[in-house]
Protein backbone atom coordinates (compact mmCIF):
# COMPACT_ATOMS: atom_id res chain seq x y z
CA UNK A 1 0.00 0.00 0.00
CA UNK A 2 2.89 2.55 1.30
CA UNK A 3 4.80 1.68 -2.61
CA UNK A 4 1.57 2.10 -4.61
CA UNK A 5 1.09 5.44 -2.93
CA UNK A 6 4.88 6.50 -2.92
CA UNK A 7 4.76 5.80 -6.71
CA UNK A 8 1.77 8.26 -7.42
CA UNK A 9 3.83 11.08 -5.03
CA UNK A 10 5.67 13.70 -6.91
CA UNK A 11 8.33 15.46 -4.63
CA UNK A 12 9.05 19.35 -6.69
CA UNK A 13 11.91 21.49 -4.76
CA UNK A 14 10.50 24.74 -2.72
CA UNK A 15 11.97 27.32 -4.91
CA UNK A 16 12.66 29.19 -1.47
CA UNK A 17 13.13 27.66 1.86
CA UNK A 18 13.82 24.06 2.68
CA UNK A 19 9.50 22.82 2.72
CA UNK A 20 9.09 20.57 0.32
CA UNK A 21 6.15 20.77 -1.91
CA UNK A 22 4.46 17.50 -2.17
CA UNK A 23 1.62 17.12 -4.67
CA UNK A 24 0.38 13.92 -5.80
CA UNK A 25 -2.55 13.39 -8.50
CA UNK A 26 -4.87 11.01 -7.51
CA UNK A 27 -7.35 10.93 -9.82
CA UNK A 28 -8.29 12.36 -12.90
CA UNK A 29 -8.02 16.37 -11.33
CA UNK A 30 -7.93 15.24 -8.15
CA UNK A 31 -4.83 16.35 -6.19
CA UNK A 32 -3.50 16.48 -2.67
CA UNK A 33 -0.91 18.82 -1.16
CA UNK A 34 0.29 17.15 1.47
CA UNK A 35 0.00 18.84 4.79
CA UNK A 36 2.85 21.38 6.12
CA UNK A 37 2.32 20.81 10.17
CA UNK A 38 0.38 22.32 12.13
CA UNK A 39 -1.84 22.65 8.81
CA UNK A 40 -4.13 19.75 7.31
CA UNK A 41 -3.84 18.01 3.93
CA UNK A 42 -5.94 20.27 0.66
CA UNK A 43 -7.50 18.88 -1.91
CA UNK A 44 -7.96 20.11 -5.19
CA UNK A 45 -10.14 19.38 -7.35
CA UNK A 46 -10.02 20.63 -11.08
CA UNK A 47 -13.46 21.10 -11.98
CA UNK A 48 -15.48 21.38 -15.12
CA UNK A 49 -17.51 23.86 -13.75
CA UNK A 50 -15.41 25.22 -11.11
CA UNK A 51 -12.17 24.26 -9.26
CA UNK A 52 -12.57 23.37 -5.67
CA UNK A 53 -10.30 23.16 -2.65
CA UNK A 54 -11.02 21.09 0.09
CA UNK A 55 -9.78 22.82 3.15
CA UNK A 56 -7.16 25.44 3.42
CA UNK A 57 -4.31 24.28 6.25
CA UNK A 58 -2.84 27.24 7.98
CA UNK A 59 -2.53 30.80 7.64
CA UNK A 60 1.38 30.41 7.64
CA UNK A 61 1.05 27.68 5.06
CA UNK A 62 -0.71 29.74 2.34
CA UNK A 63 2.24 31.11 0.40
CA UNK A 64 3.24 27.44 -0.11
CA UNK A 65 -0.05 26.77 -1.11
CA UNK A 66 0.41 29.22 -3.69
CA UNK A 67 3.00 27.73 -5.22
CA UNK A 68 1.61 24.26 -5.06
CA UNK A 69 -1.69 25.64 -6.88
CA UNK A 70 0.86 27.16 -9.27
CA UNK A 71 2.35 23.97 -10.23
CA UNK A 72 -0.54 22.74 -10.98
CA UNK A 73 -1.39 26.01 -13.66
CA UNK A 74 -3.91 27.24 -11.09
CA UNK A 75 -3.69 30.88 -9.36
CA UNK A 76 -5.41 31.65 -6.58
CA UNK A 77 -8.37 33.40 -8.20
CA UNK A 78 -9.13 30.21 -10.42
CA UNK A 79 -10.72 28.73 -7.19
CA UNK A 80 -14.31 29.40 -7.44
CA UNK A 81 -15.39 27.23 -4.42
CA UNK A 82 -13.64 26.29 -1.01
CA UNK A 83 -15.16 23.81 0.94
CA UNK A 84 -14.16 23.07 4.70
CA UNK A 85 -14.37 19.99 6.48
CA UNK A 86 -14.76 21.13 10.08
CA UNK A 87 -14.34 24.34 12.04
CA UNK A 88 -10.94 23.47 13.17
CA UNK A 89 -7.68 26.19 12.86
CA UNK A 90 -5.67 23.23 11.04
CA UNK A 91 -8.30 23.29 8.02
CA UNK A 92 -9.30 26.67 7.91
CA UNK A 93 -6.57 29.05 8.50
CA UNK A 94 -5.62 30.07 4.64
CA UNK A 95 -9.52 30.32 3.57
CA UNK A 96 -9.43 34.04 4.53
CA UNK A 97 -7.91 34.17 1.54
CA UNK A 98 -10.00 32.83 -0.89
CA UNK A 99 -12.80 34.80 0.31
CA UNK A 100 -12.96 37.43 -1.90
CA UNK A 101 -12.88 35.79 -5.20
CA UNK A 102 -14.33 32.27 -4.11
CA UNK A 103 -17.62 30.79 -2.98
CA UNK A 104 -16.56 29.13 0.59
CA UNK A 105 -18.57 26.54 2.36
CA UNK A 106 -18.65 24.47 5.20
CA UNK A 107 -22.04 22.95 7.68
CA UNK A 108 -23.64 25.38 9.08
CA UNK A 109 -22.75 24.33 12.65
CA UNK A 110 -19.02 24.68 11.51
CA UNK A 111 -19.91 28.57 10.01
CA UNK A 112 -21.70 29.69 13.02
CA UNK A 113 -18.42 28.80 15.09
CA UNK A 114 -16.31 30.12 12.06
CA UNK A 115 -18.36 33.65 11.75
CA UNK A 116 -18.36 34.11 15.48
CA UNK A 117 -14.56 33.48 16.14
CA UNK A 118 -15.52 30.89 18.52
CA UNK A 119 -11.75 30.23 19.54
CA UNK A 120 -12.77 27.26 21.98
CA UNK A 121 -13.92 25.21 19.19
CA UNK A 122 -11.23 26.52 16.46
CA UNK A 123 -8.54 25.92 19.01
CA UNK A 124 -6.07 28.60 17.15
CA UNK A 125 -5.46 30.49 20.22
CA UNK A 126 -4.46 26.99 22.35
CA UNK A 127 -2.43 26.39 20.23
CA UNK A 128 -1.35 30.01 19.16
CA UNK A 129 -2.00 30.02 15.63
CA UNK A 130 -2.86 33.16 13.98
CA UNK A 131 -6.58 33.11 12.06
CA UNK A 132 -7.95 36.12 10.92
CA UNK A 133 -11.61 36.32 10.45
CA UNK A 134 -13.89 35.51 7.36
CA UNK A 135 -17.36 35.08 6.36
CA UNK A 136 -18.96 31.60 5.04
CA UNK A 137 -20.91 31.91 1.80
CA UNK A 138 -22.59 28.95 2.22
CA UNK A 139 -24.05 26.72 5.36
CA UNK A 140 -24.12 23.32 4.26
CA UNK A 141 -26.74 20.33 5.39
CA UNK A 142 -26.11 16.93 5.23
CA UNK A 143 -27.22 15.37 1.74
CA UNK A 144 -26.79 18.94 -0.15
CA UNK A 145 -24.81 18.03 -3.42
CA UNK A 146 -21.83 20.38 -4.95
CA UNK A 147 -21.82 19.66 -8.92
CA UNK A 148 -18.55 20.59 -9.95
CA UNK A 149 -19.16 19.86 -13.53
CA UNK A 150 -16.92 16.23 -13.81
CA UNK A 151 -17.21 15.31 -10.05
CA UNK A 152 -20.46 15.35 -7.86
CA UNK A 153 -19.78 15.21 -3.66
CA UNK A 154 -22.15 14.71 -1.39
CA UNK A 155 -22.31 16.55 1.66
CA UNK A 156 -22.55 13.59 4.72
CA UNK A 157 -22.67 15.40 7.86
CA UNK A 158 -20.54 13.31 10.52
CA UNK A 159 -20.42 15.37 14.07
CA UNK A 160 -18.47 13.74 16.61
CA UNK A 161 -14.88 14.81 16.43
CA UNK A 162 -16.22 18.32 16.04
CA UNK A 163 -20.55 19.20 15.65
CA UNK A 164 -19.67 20.73 12.23
CA UNK A 165 -17.44 18.09 10.56
CA UNK A 166 -18.87 16.85 7.24
CA UNK A 167 -17.27 14.09 5.12
CA UNK A 168 -17.87 14.75 1.06
CA UNK A 169 -18.96 11.33 -0.70
CA UNK A 170 -18.33 10.97 -4.33
CA UNK A 171 -20.65 8.55 -5.93
CA UNK A 172 -19.08 8.19 -9.51
CA UNK A 173 -15.84 7.26 -8.36
CA UNK A 174 -16.28 6.13 -4.86
CA UNK A 175 -14.01 8.60 -2.96
CA UNK A 176 -14.29 10.06 0.42
CA UNK A 177 -12.85 12.72 1.43
CA UNK A 178 -12.95 12.44 5.18
CA UNK A 179 -11.32 15.24 6.88
CA UNK A 180 -10.57 14.63 10.39
CA UNK A 181 -13.84 11.90 11.02
CA UNK A 182 -11.77 8.71 9.93
CA UNK A 183 -8.26 8.15 9.07
CA UNK A 184 -6.42 5.33 7.42
CA UNK A 185 -6.10 1.82 9.51
CA UNK A 186 -9.99 3.28 10.94
CA UNK A 187 -8.79 5.47 13.31
CA UNK A 188 -10.40 7.77 14.67
CA UNK A 189 -9.78 11.84 15.85
CA UNK A 190 -10.49 12.90 19.38
CA UNK A 191 -13.55 14.53 20.69
CA UNK A 192 -12.31 17.89 20.59
CA UNK A 193 -14.67 20.64 21.95
CA UNK A 194 -18.53 20.72 20.34
CA UNK A 195 -17.66 17.32 19.82
CA UNK A 196 -18.62 13.87 21.30
CA UNK A 197 -18.34 10.08 21.31
CA UNK A 198 -22.05 8.71 20.33
CA UNK A 199 -22.03 11.40 17.85
CA UNK A 200 -18.97 9.95 16.50
CA UNK A 201 -20.30 6.10 16.74
CA UNK A 202 -23.63 7.41 14.69
CA UNK A 203 -21.06 9.06 12.35
CA UNK A 204 -18.72 5.99 11.26
CA UNK A 205 -21.77 3.69 11.39
CA UNK A 206 -23.28 5.86 8.79
CA UNK A 207 -19.88 5.99 6.67
CA UNK A 208 -19.74 2.40 6.94
CA UNK A 209 -22.89 1.64 4.75
CA UNK A 210 -21.65 3.40 1.79
CA UNK A 211 -19.88 1.89 -0.74
CA UNK A 212 -16.19 3.43 -0.51
CA UNK A 213 -12.95 2.47 -2.99
CA UNK A 214 -10.24 4.89 -1.13
CA UNK A 215 -10.57 7.20 2.01
CA UNK A 216 -8.96 10.49 1.63
CA UNK A 217 -8.44 11.90 4.88
CA UNK A 218 -6.98 15.58 6.56
CA UNK A 219 -4.03 14.08 7.59
CA UNK A 220 -2.05 11.27 6.75
CA UNK A 221 -1.96 8.42 4.80
CA UNK A 222 -5.14 7.57 1.75
CA UNK A 223 -6.65 4.37 2.57
CA UNK A 224 -7.12 1.89 -0.11
CA UNK A 225 -8.72 -0.57 2.29
CA UNK A 226 -11.94 1.44 3.58
CA UNK A 227 -13.81 -1.76 3.60
CA UNK A 228 -11.72 -2.97 6.15
CA UNK A 229 -10.87 0.12 8.46
CA UNK A 230 -14.44 1.46 8.60
CA UNK A 231 -15.92 -1.34 10.60
CA UNK A 232 -12.56 -0.72 12.51
CA UNK A 233 -13.67 2.28 13.01
CA UNK A 234 -16.62 1.18 14.39
CA UNK A 235 -15.12 -0.81 16.94
CA UNK A 236 -12.68 1.75 18.10
CA UNK A 237 -15.94 3.98 18.40
CA UNK A 238 -17.70 1.38 20.45
CA UNK A 239 -14.73 1.62 22.64
CA UNK A 240 -14.60 4.69 22.76
CA UNK A 241 -17.91 4.70 24.49
CA UNK A 242 -17.19 1.73 26.61
CA UNK A 243 -14.15 4.28 28.31
CA UNK A 244 -16.52 6.68 29.00
CA UNK A 245 -18.92 4.03 30.58
CA UNK A 246 -16.04 2.79 32.72
CA UNK A 247 -14.49 6.32 33.30
CA UNK A 248 -17.69 7.28 35.00
CA UNK A 249 -18.42 4.03 36.76
CA UNK A 250 -14.75 4.39 38.35
CA UNK A 251 -15.96 8.12 39.06
CA UNK A 252 -19.08 7.58 40.68
CA UNK A 253 -17.23 4.33 42.87
CA UNK A 254 -14.53 6.96 44.12
CA UNK A 255 -17.07 9.68 44.92
CA UNK A 256 -19.01 7.39 46.90
CA UNK A 257 -16.13 6.41 49.06
CA UNK A 258 -15.30 9.58 49.28
CA UNK A 259 -18.84 10.44 50.68
CA UNK A 260 -18.35 7.40 53.11
CA UNK A 261 -15.59 8.61 54.47
CA UNK A 262 -16.98 12.40 55.27
CA UNK A 263 -14.62 13.94 52.64
CA UNK A 264 -17.63 16.04 51.29
CA UNK A 265 -18.21 17.44 55.01
CA UNK A 266 -17.23 20.89 56.16
CA UNK A 267 -14.45 20.99 57.74
CA UNK A 268 -13.49 23.26 60.97
CA UNK A 269 -11.65 26.71 60.18
ZN1 LIG B 1 -9.94 18.68 13.60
Amino acid sequence: MKDQESSRQEEVPAATGTEPRKIEELRSNIYRFGGEKPGSHVYLIKGAAKNALIDTGVTAKFPLLKDRLSEVGLRVFDIGLVILTHEHFDHIGAATFFHETAVLAAHRLAANKLELQDEFVTANKYRNVPCKPFWVDIWLEDGAIIDLGNYRLRVVHTPGHTSGCICLYEPKEQLLFSGDTVFAGGTLSDTAGSGNVSDYMNSVQRLNSLKIREIYPGHGKLSHTPDEDLPRAVEYAQTLLNNCKAFFEAFIKSRELKEKEGYWQERPQ
